[in-house]
């Protein structure tokens, strides 16, 4: 995956979407839509573009559904990458000043253990 530009990054949990559209709808910057595949519950989730995002959280406070939607904020200033062993895809690395490195995949959400 390319390093991103984007302020922002957001993931949508599609299994946790219904489909209402709320965040679609929302977005400031109009980097949401519809996806046209169906999740196990017969919705079409919601999706990201891939870039645009700015990490407003409008979406997240918009959504109904508890954990279907995760933001992250200074998205362009994350510039520590790994290779996800759950997904293979990349996730980045948090740095918090006083607590422990947050690994989770941003691509498929799932906790990474520590090295
Ligand atoms: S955080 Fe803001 S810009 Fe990013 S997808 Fe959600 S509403 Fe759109
Ligand atoms: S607001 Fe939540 S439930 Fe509705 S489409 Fe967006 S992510 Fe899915």
């Amino acid at each position: 995956m390319a390093q991103s530009k984007s302020r922002g990054h957001v993931v949508i949990n599609t299994e946790e979407c219904k489909g209402c559209e709320l965040c679609i709808e929302a977005c400031p910057s109009d980097v949401l839509f519809l996806s046209d595949k169906f999740n196990t519950h017969g919705y079409h989730p919601s999706a990201y573009k891939g870039e645009g995002c700015t990490g407003c959280g409008i979406c997240f406070y918009t959504c109904p559904e508890p954990g279907a939607i995760t933001v992250y904020k200074r998205w362009d200033l994350m510039t520590e990458t790994a290779e996800c062993p759950h997904c293979g895809g990349e996730y980045k690395v948090f740095h918090e000043d006083e607590t422990p490195d947050v690994l989770i995949c941003t691509n498929c959400l799932k906790a990474v253990n520590g090295e």
